[in-house]
């Protein structure tokens, strides 16, 4: 072990830089210490560099999604040990507050969303997660760090709305946004047994990817300045008229807000679990008597261990989602063809610089 570590630090709104870093120690006895094995960057990681997160800390190492090795533990933790593969849960929570105990664990009295934000996170080598016992998860060998990369965040997300839009068998789900955490919401939609997934995105590839990875069943291709309205309608004609009886936001724009409720049927379910880097409104007098139930999040990640059984059953497989994979040392090259979504990029893996040589000559580059 080196006595410091290569960390990506958000110093101020538009400025990151790659900086070293002293390795991160044990604080509390519930605490470990986990070595990253593969971490991602996630769209949040975008929303923080921008200033759209006024919660974040300046100086905190970003990075919230990885798997990693726990190589060290505190004297109560009970559920993991070194030399264990896991998945890092995105939250950080205590497990026995009010909301733990209800499993809203995004607004643990003790936690939340921490990590890569208030916390220093996973875009470096190696990570102090608190609360190991809650936010640690043990991978089994059949499910490969690719493979569980997105549990902990995106995956997590995705499966979340498609729990708060209440989908029944027989349903038709609409996903606004065809994006990694848009793709994993259809995905975990499928899960709930609905007759159809239609998706909406601006662009042509990545609802391509959407029908390959046979996430999305019809998709609608909606440009910019496209009228909002001209595409609800195109999901009434696909609806018997009636709209989507169940809806998940996941693209964050102020159509994608508008198309939400304009798509849904009256008395849908709509989820909104994008985040908004700028206030919206919903008209309430042009919606009334629609009876909409809106539900916001924020995920609470309680599903690790689920979602990592579905993995390793062939059930979900979110790999194709990450098309890119650059070394830690590349990491604002990374950021740069992530953020303008150069080269078809969906998803970036960052492999720390110490990686093993079996990991590092990996290239996921979607084939299918
Ligand atoms: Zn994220
Ligand atoms: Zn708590």
């Amino acid at each position: 072990m080196t006595a410091t570590m290569q960390a990506l630090i958000y110093k101020d709104i538009g400025d990151l830089r790659l900086e070293s870093r002293p390795l991160p120690e044990l604080r509390e006895p519930t605490d470990a210490l986990v070595r990253v094995r593969l971490s991602s960057i996630c769209t949040s990681d975008l929303h923080i560099r921008n200033g759209a997160v006024p919660r974040a800390r300046p100086g905190v190492v970003l990075g919230h999604e990885f798997v990693g090795e726990v190589v060290e533990t505190g004297r109560e933790v009970r559920r993991v040990r070194p030399g264990q593969r896991v998945a890092v849960n995105v939250e950080t929570f205590c497990g026995q507050c009010f909301f733990c105990r209800q499993g809203f664990v995004n607004n643990c009295e003790r936690g939340g969303w921490e990590l890569g934000c208030r916390i220093d996170g996973c875009q470096t080598e190696y990570v102090r997660v608190p609360f190991a016992d809650n936010g640690l998860d043990p991978l089994p060998d059949s499910v490969d760090d690719m493979a569980a990369l997105l549990v902990g965040d995106v995956l997590a997300s995705g499966y979340f709305g498609a729990e708060l839009a209440a989908i029944r068998p027989g349903d038709t789900v609409l996903v606004l946004g065809a994006g990694p955490v848009g793709i994993c919401a259809m995905l975990c939609a499928r899960l709930f047994g609905p007759a159809r997934i239609i998706a909406v995105d601006k662009l042509d590839d990545r609802l391509a990817l959407a029908q390959r990875m046979g996430a999305a069943d019809d998709v609608i291709l909606v440009p910019d300045g496209v009228d909002t309205q001209a595409v609800a309608g195109q999901v009434r004609d696909l609806t018997r008229g009636r709209g989507a009886d169940a809806v998940i936001e996941c693209a964050g724009s102020s159509a994608t807000f508008t198309l939400a409720w304009q798509a849904a049927r009256p008395n849908a379910s709509v989820a909104l679990v994008a985040l908004y880097e700028t206030e919206q409104t919903l008209p309430l007098p042009r919606m009334y008597g629609k009876n909409l139930i809106f539900k916001t999040g924020g995920v609470d990640a309680v599903h690790s261990a689920r979602l990592i059984r579905l993995i390793e059953e062939g059930r979900l497989d979110t790999r194709p989602l990450i098309t890119h994979t650059f070394p830690l040392r590349d990491i604002l090259v990374a950021y740069d063809v992530f953020s303008r979504r150069k080269d078809g990029c969906i998803k970036c893996a960052i492999l720390p610089d110490a990686a093993d040589a079996s990991l590092s000559t990996f290239n996921p580059r979607f084939t299918r």
